[in-house]
């Protein structure tokens, strides 16, 4: 089992004119910083705010007809994205969660008529939940990452960054399940093997960083995170996210909280997109020096929007934000 571009271009198809065609566009002042052309892929603007709805729609899309619905673990978007996909095929959809899911990302699932369920501290306790759920009441399960059909809709958007400019040379992404890291990089490999695909993940509770250096999936410890949709685990079991970052991607970095911090403070201000920590990972890697020889035109994705707006308040005004027993230093943006 693995996706090709075959699969992606199919992919698109079952997108099309719903999660597709977001607007790729230049950051003056990351280009500034980067010393060359530094463009943001907008997944932000999709209509569930994040691009997990490509995924989830290609994977509904591929549901036998008579499917009683769908069940999945999350960190919130790719929840939202079965949510809304299941709706449009008048199909019950049940997300599993952890406590550490942001009230605003349940919200918008609750919101889209699908029903929740809270368990545990770990995305491995949403995971076993979804698991139950779909040997015991027949509901068809979808991976946030570690399913053919989600990675081949996530791969949409690399194909699309090189139609729009095919000079680009670098692509930073951020990293989390793998699933956005791995569709990406078979696009950009298939198109062209040169082009880096690099993918960056917060300092703690990286899985798919540790999982790539140990060469086995292996669990990390979850804890809170301004980048909240990079939390969870990639799974013991990982069958295909893992392999095929291991394989594709040219490296993987981290950056820290502080960085994150700085990164959302950039493109809010600088490029006034109201955007997840998750997003800035790339551009916190270039402004913090982790990325010193940098091949242009360099992209990076804006993959969601969906934030608890009282913290991005507090963190683009410059105050001190907690997260859970650790707190991120006050610090007016300053470019
Ligand atoms: C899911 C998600 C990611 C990471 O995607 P993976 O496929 O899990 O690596 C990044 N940003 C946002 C906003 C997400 O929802």
């Amino acid at each position: 089992m693995t996706v090709t571009l075959a699969d992606i271009l199919e992919a698109r198809r079952a997108i099309r004119g719903v999660a597709d065609g977001t607007p790729l566009v230049p950051s003056p002042f990351m280009s500034d910083r980067a010393g060359q052309d530094f463009l943001l892929k907008l997944e932000n603007m999709q209509p569930i705010g994040a691009f997990k709805l490509r995924g989830a729609l290609n994977a509904i899309a591929r549901l036998p007809e008579g499917t009683a619905g769908v069940t999945c673990c999350s960190t919130g978007n790719h929840g939202r994205g079965v949510a809304y996909g299941a709706r449009a095929r008048g199909m019950r959809a049940v997300i599993c969660m952890s406590e550490l899911v942001p009230q605003a990302k349940v919200d918008g699932i609750r919101a889209l008529g699908a029903e929740v369920r809270i368990t545990g501290r770990s995305q491995d306790a949403a995971l076993a939940e979804s698991r139950r759920l779909a040997a015991e009441e027949g509901l068809a399960e979808i991976s946030p990452f570690d399913d053919p059909a989600v990675i081949a809709g996530q791969g949409t958007i690399g194909l699309e960054m090189l139609e729009a400019r095919p000079d680009i040379r670098t692509i930073l992404v951020p990293l989390s399940g793998g699933g956005l890291a791995a569709g990406v990089a078979v696009a950009a490999k298939a198109i062209d093997p040169a082009i880096r695909v690099v993918g960056i993940s917060m300092d703690r509770g990286a899985a798919m960083y540790h999982s790539i250096r140990a060469g086995r999936p292996v669990e990390v410890e979850e804890v809170e995170s301004l980048a909240d949709s990079l939390g969870g685990g990639i799974g013991l079991g990982n069958r295909l996210s893992f392999p095929l970052c291991r394989d594709l991607l040219d490296e993987t970095l981290l950056v820290t909280e502080e960085e994150i911090y700085r990164g959302m403070q950039a493109l809010y201000w600088e490029d006034r997109i109201v955007a997840e920590g998750a997003c800035v990972v790339g551009l916190a890697a270039v402004l913090s020096g982790r990325l010193p020889t940098l091949d242009g035109p360099v992209a990076t994705i804006v993959t969601g929007r969906n934030l608890d707006m009282e913290v991005f308040t507090r963190v683009v005004t410059g105050q001190d934000v907690t997260l859970g027993a650790r707190v991120v230093k006050a610090r007016p943006w300053r470019a």
